[in-house]
């Protein structure tokens, strides 16, 4: 099939010896889905999910059972006292902007003990000036960047901390930054020390990628928030929108009576659908992720095959579902792309281009033909069109999908002469 599908014998060759070599770290892949299904599986049992649970309500979307009975299954999984899970919130971003401006008040500072946080939150804090940002509301921002090695820089994170200081957002994945993802247990030792500092600071964690890797999530080791985005890990690929907030009661009303309003908070917000979606693809969701991880492994391998600089390497531990590869020149990284792009079950006959995207530095090449706008639980690939030419790349519905998209972005530099196999 393989050669039917435009890889030739060369690549398949090639691939085929790296993948011997995997098999016991997709196992242990397996197992971690396993744990995680019966996480999932046991929370739906807990809270009685039946059939009434999936039908829409309207309007007001007073006593919509559906939702509030997955916010229960999501509190469950993650061991949180509450969680908001609504298709209203649009992204992850909008999400993190949410927890933060909700429990954040003028003359409060956040902080953040892990470096500079995601792009689209930049905005949301004011680091760059925006209308509408925390900073325009007062609330003022701390940073603390990690050490060259990727530690945690204990001195500085002390420094920063003082009497103001009232929420931490702590980053789980490394996102486009060049920075070791976290794992859960680093990210208890994170909490553990800034709460001996200061007992009453909140500690949010942004889990955006990170959902089922392992077998704990951050609110395991502490985290009084973590957040996320529907339309990655926990969506399953199924989520048609959403983002989530599990945490501490009195966190999450704050974040409901501000998505809502104050006197309404969680009793509104009408499901329109949705929640049979929801439903199924949380439930889906561990299994999902472990095709998108082994994807991750397994470029990971190929091309440190090559000789290309792979972050995480080859046979580093996994905290998150992004694999980058530093592939060093235009051409290496736009056929990249094409690859993937021309793997892909939706929009496979196009071809990506670089573009002058709003808000960045230089072109940036994206692929992606994904069932749901801008998912990248599906599979997808960016980058930006500057040294060192690396390619972000996430997500595989299926393993098979995610080896397939793989195989053809390799077959793409092959047929162009920019690798020797
Ligand atoms: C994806 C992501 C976000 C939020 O992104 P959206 O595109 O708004 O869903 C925030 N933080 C990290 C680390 C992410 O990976």
């Amino acid at each position: 099939m393989y050669e039917q599908m435009g890889i030739s014998p060369r690549v398949l060759a090639f691939a085929d010896g790296v993948e011997q070599n995997l098999r016991e770290r997709f196992d242990e892949i397996d197992r971690t889905a396993e744990y995680n299904q019966c996480k999932v599986l046991a929370a739906m049992q807990k809270h009685r999910v039946s059939e009434a649970h999936f039908t829409a309500s309207t309007g007001y979307g007073y006593n919509d059972i559906g939702r509030d009975t997955l916010e229960d299954v999501y509190a469950s999984v993650f061991h949180t006292e509450a969680a908001l899970v609504r298709p209203q919130i649009v992204c992850g971003t909008q999400a993190l902007a949410l927890a933060l401006a909700s429990n954040l008040f003028p003359g409060d500072e956040l902080f953040s003990p892990v470096g500079k946080p995601y792009d689209t939150l930049e905005e949301v804090i004011g680091i760059r000036d925006s209308m509408g940002s925390l900073k325009e509301y007062g609330v003022s921002y701390a940073q603390t960047d990690l050490l060259a090695d990727g530690g945690f820089d204990w001195d500085g994170i002390r420094e920063k901390i003082h009497e103001n200081t009232k929420l931490a957002a702590i980053q789980r994945s490394k996102g486009y930054a060049a920075r070791p993802t976290l794992s859960v247990a680093r990210i208890g030792e994170l909490i553990a020390f800034i709460k001996k500092i200061k007992p009453d600071i909140l500690c949010m964690v942004d889990n955006c990628y990170g959902e089922f890797v392992e077998r704990l999530e951050p609110s395991d080791v502490g985290a009084d928030m973590v957040v996320g985005s529907l339309i990655k890990n926990p969506g399953g690929g199924l989520a048609p929108c959403g983002g989530y907030i599990a945490g501490r009661t009195d966190c999450v009303e704050r974040a409901a009576r501000r998505l809502t309003s104050p006197g309404l908070g969680r009793e509104v917000g009408a499901s329109l659908g949705v929640n049979a979606s929801l439903y199924q693809g949380f439930f889906l969701a561990p299994t999902v992720t472990a095709g998108a991880l082994k994807g991750a492994v397994y470029a990971a391998n190929l091309y440190e095959r090559l000789g290309f600089s792979v972050l995480p390497n080859g046979n580093e531990s996994r905290h998150d579902i992004i694999q980058a590869i530093e592939l060093g020149s235009p051409e290496k990284l736009i056929a990249f792309c094409s690859g993937i792009q021309a793997a892909a079950p939706v929009d496979s006959f196009v071809r990506p281009e670089p573009w002058d995207m709003p808000g960045y530095d230089s072109q940036v090449i994206m692929a992606a033909g994904a069932f749901v706008q801008g998912s990248s639980i599906e599979l997808s690939a960016d980058g930006p069109l500057k040294p060192p030419y690396s390619v972000f790349f996430q997500g595989g519905l299926t393993w098979y999908h995610a080896k397939y998209g793989i195989l053809m972005s390799l077959q793409k530099l092959y047929e162009s002469n920019l690798i020797e196999l």
